[in-house]
Order: structure tokens, then C-alpha cells, then sequence
């Protein structure tokens, strides 16, 4: 929107050099036989996933990965050239869409395949097949191989490779660990059995960013990385053998400066009083954009001319108040870091009780780029 103006309400930043340096540092961690399957879903995580895959297409990303064929068809459209995996479900009716723009969908099971098939495409559709571990979302039964195996043999689909999901990869639990061994081994012994058959399976894949860097032992064809492409950890207190660097900056701007006595509250509810003369800046973001209202009275702090900041009173819908007593510089029109390389959003995410996952995708669209 207005794209001469210069200024805008609420924005994101994108440090490309800090995403080109978590893609080096996964590279140097992940085993050499594996390659990285780049997760764009949500909007690259809230961080725009044209410009996002752009800039790892040209930097050596060869498969990207998203969760849905709209998500998928905006990146062709934009010139993206790689391959484009499709986690998620696609309706049937669709089926020829994903055909037209060379994507390569997600098979959920025996049936949805069966479905396919019985549209007699003219064109073989591109696919993984998803194998339920134990995840129990997606996926055909591992010990289901007779009807795998069919899947491999059908002419509508062209096989190209074959996945499953862990559900605790992230935890250091003993039981959690236990339970992602099993998942490992029945994934294993799904694709032993189908090569006693013949079959050859293709590409590979089970690990998202923490199945990378919890399980860095395992040789699949590919590493579908999400999180930690982006620089942060889904939790603060998770241990993470990578030195990532965070990717996206949000920023808004200060619309007004004022100064409040003692007993003069802020924001709705008045939930804030004052206990001193203070000076209050109102910046122009709110849950409107994404950002939860639940860092409302959380001494959560964003950061203005290298100053940390915490916000007072309730969030509003478009904007929040936010405490600058001890800024002498301050003005109308200066930029405030809603999360960025000094104040993460694993810290805002830890603040609201969720994970740095939900708080970047929850960003709106009226968030400029
Ligand atoms: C979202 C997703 C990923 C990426 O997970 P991260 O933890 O963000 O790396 C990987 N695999 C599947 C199936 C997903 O849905």
C-alpha cells in the first residue's frame, strides 16, 4: 500500500545475511547425505515466503515445502523454480490444479489415492507418500505395506518419495525420546519392507529442525527445516546445537508522546496506574496485527533507539502504550522493535506462554513487507 511513502505503520525487516548464515550453520551440522527441504508454509513462518524462497532458491534450496496448493501456486507464480511439496490435503476437485503447476502433493492415505486414481488423469500426479508413525494426523498405517505398495504401482501417481513425522522430536523426555525411536524404527522397517519387494522407494524424509538436531545420526534424503531456517527456536529454554541468527525484525513507529502524573492510568480497563510521573508513547501496532493480547501486563519489552522498553496497560486493538521515562531523545515518528536480534521472539513467545511457531505465524497481513 502507498508504496512512495516511505512511512509505514507496522512493518517487518528481513536480514538476509542472517538467514544465508542458519543455512550455512545447518549445512555444516546436518549429515552430508542429506539435503534441505525448505519449509515455506504460512507465509515462510510470517517472513513472506516469495521473498523468502527467492533468496534461498538462489542460494542453493532445491525443494521447498508448503502446507497448502494455494500457498504452493502463489510461489510458481512468483517464479519459483524448485519443487514444491505440498504437506497438507488437497481436495480431489483440485487435483489437475496441481498438475498444471508441476507441485508435488502430499498422498494422506490408501483411500485418497484410490480417489485419485479413479479420476483416470491424463497426467501421472507428482507425490510423497505420508506414512502414519504414530503421529496419528497424516499418513497411511506403516504396517499397512500391501496397500503402500499398490500406491507405488498406481498409474496415476508418480512416486517420487515417501515421509512420515515425529511428534517429540523436540523433547529430552526419556518416554518422548523412547517414543521417537519407535516412530524411527517402524518408518525403517516400512521402507525395508517395500524394498524386499522391489520397490524402489526414492527420496526419504522424517526430520523437521528438531528431529535435525536432536537425531543428527539419521541419513534421509532430506530435512524438512522450518523453524530454525528463520533463527529461533520454537522454545527460549530449548537446548539447540546450532548458533542461528533471527531472520525478521518487527517494527511499528510512535504516534504520540505524552507525560502522566501519579494516579493517571493507561489503556482500557485502566489496568495501569502510574505510581510516578512518567513518559508514555503510544506506538501504532496491536492485536489487529497479530500481536497477542496476552503480553498485555507482562513487562514483555520492545526496543526504541536501543532502548528495551515495556509496555503498559492493555494492547489494544491497533495500538499499545509503551514506557519511555527514561529516553531523552524520543520522538513522534520513531521506530520501535517489536521483536528483532536483541529482543527474540522466543523471549515475546515466552511471554505469552506460546512458541516463537505461533507468534510469527500469527502476524497479519496488514504487516508490510
Ligand atoms: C511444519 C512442518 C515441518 C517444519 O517443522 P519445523 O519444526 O518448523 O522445522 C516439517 N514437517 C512437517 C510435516 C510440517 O508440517
Amino acid at each position: 500500500m502507498f508504496k512512495t511513502l516511505n512511512y509505514k505503520r507496522v512493518y517487518r525487516t528481513i536480514n538476509e545475511k542472517n538467514l544465508l548464515h542458519n543455512i550455512n550453520e545447518i549445512n555444516n551440522f546436518k549429515n552430508q547425505s542429506s539435503e534441505i527441504m525448505a519449509v515455506v508454509k504460512a507465509d515462510a513462518y510470517g517472513h513472506g515466503s516469495v521473498k523468502i524462497s527467492k533468496i534461498l532458491e538462489n542460494n542453493g534450496v532445491k525443494i521447498f515445502a508448503v502446507a497448502t496448493l494455494e500457498e504452493a501456486v502463489e510461489l510458481r507464480k512468483n517464479k519459483i523454480k524448485g519443487e514444491i511439496l505440498i504437506l497438507g490435503y488437497t481436495n480431489i476437485e483440485h487435483i489437475n490444479t496441481l498438475i498444471k503447476y508441476n507441485l508435488i502433493q502430499t498422498i494422506v492415505n490408501y483411500e485418497y489415492a484410490e480417489a485419485i486414481s479413479a479420476l483416470n488423469l491424463k497426467k501421472s500426479l507428482k507425490c510423497h507418500i505420508k506414512i502414519n508413525t504414530g503421529m496419528n494426523r497424516l499418513g497411511e498405517e506403516y504396517y499397512n505395506i500391501t496397500k503402500i505398495k499398490k500406491m507405488y504401482d498406481m498409474k496415476s501417481l508418480n512416486v517420487l518419495g515417501i515421509f512420515s513425522h515425529l511428534a517429540v522430536a523436540d523433547s529430552q523426555k526419556r518416554e518422548d525420546i523412547d517414543f521417537t525411536y519407535k516412530q524411527i524404527e517402524r518408518f525403517d522397517a516400512c521402507i525395508k519392507h517395500l524394498e524386499t519387494l522391489n520397490i524402489d522407494v526414492k527420496k526419504k524424509h522424517l526430520q523437521g529442525s528438531y528431529g535435525l538436531i536432536n537425531y543428527p545420526e539419521l541419513e534421509y534424503d532430506y530435512i524438512r527445516m522450518g523453524i530454525m531456517l528463520y533463527g529461533v527456536k520454537s522454545d527460549l529454554d530449548d537446548e539447540v546445537p546450532l548458533n542461528l541468527k533471527p531472520v525478521l525484525s518487527l517494527c511499528s513507529r510512535i504516534t504520540q508522546i505524552r507525560t502522566i502524573n501519579p494516579g493517571d492510568c493507561v489503556s482500557y480497563g485502566c489496568d495501569f496506574v502510574a505510581n510516578k510521573t512518567m513518559k508514555v508513547a503510544t506506538v501504532s501496532i496491536g492485536y489487529g496485527d497479530g500481536l497477542s493480547r496476552s503480553l498485555s501486563n507482562t513487562n514483555y519489552e520492545v526496543m526504541v533507539n536501543n532502548h528495551p522498553c515495556t509496555i503498559i496497560g492493555r494492547i489494544c486493538m491497533d495500538q499499545l502504550m509503551i514506557d519511555v521515562s527514561h529516553i531523552s531523545n524520543v520522538q513522534r515518528e520513531d521506530e520501535v522493535i517489536i521483536f528483532g536480534e536483541h529482543n527474540t521472539v522466543e523471549v515475546l513467545a515466552k511471554h505469552q506462554n506460546s512458541i516463537t511457531n505461533e507468534v510469527l505465524t500469527s502476524l497479519t497481513s496488514r504487516i508490510e513487507h
